[in-house]
């Protein structure tokens, strides 16, 4: 899960998986882990999803936590402009930083739609610059379990 501050990661991904391991797996490295088996191109597919607790991510991501890493969610606040601009400079620095990967850009919060302030033109954009996009709502779950299962895919096809 990449994103700035307070964009709703840890919701997404509570909303995702079961939560009967809630906090158990925050390590000392302030990194919260959960696996959830899915089926994906007709295979059993192991996600193991990382968090990092809090707001540090914002500052510097560690290198311990994209090591290894097979794809993310690049996660947006719908209704905050400027988490899309610190999103995709944080997708150049994990480019970077460890190459390309599959990613899926989720534009979270759709439920407040009075507030959104990404338009139409902005996603349409977004899409030509390559970024499969989707809108996210963890607090009523809309489009939630499509994004894993999507990137989830993606990571399969990848290889
Ligand atoms: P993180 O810092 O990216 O992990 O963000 P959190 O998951 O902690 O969420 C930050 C705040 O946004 C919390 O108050 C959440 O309840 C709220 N939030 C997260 N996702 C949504 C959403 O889809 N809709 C609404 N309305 N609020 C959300
Ligand atoms: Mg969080």
């Amino acid at each position: 899960m990449l994103g700035s501050f307070s964009v709703g990661k840890s919701s997404l991904m509570r909303r995702f998986v079961s939560t009967i391991f809630d906090d158990k797996y925050l390590t000392t490295i302030g990194v919260k882990i959960e696996k959830k088996v899915v089926q994906a191109a007709g295979q059993d597919v192991s996600l193991v999803i990382w968090d990092i607790h809090g707001d540090d991510m914002y500052q510097r991501i560690p290198m311990n936590y994209l090591r290894g890493m097979m794809g993310y969610l690049l996660v947006i606040d719908g209704t905050r402009r400027q988490t899309l601009i610190d999103a995709l400079s944080l997708a150049e620095t994990v480019t970077k930083e460890i190459g390309r990967v599959p990613a899926l850009l989720v534009l979270n919060k759709s439920d407040l739609a009075d507030q959104w302030e990404i338009d139409d033109g902005q996603q349409a954009k977004l899409v030509k610059d390559g970024w499969i996009v989707l809108k996210t709502s963890a607090k009523t779950a809309e489009g939630v379990e499509k994004a894993y299962m999507q990137l989830a895919e993606a990571m399969i096809a990848a290889g």
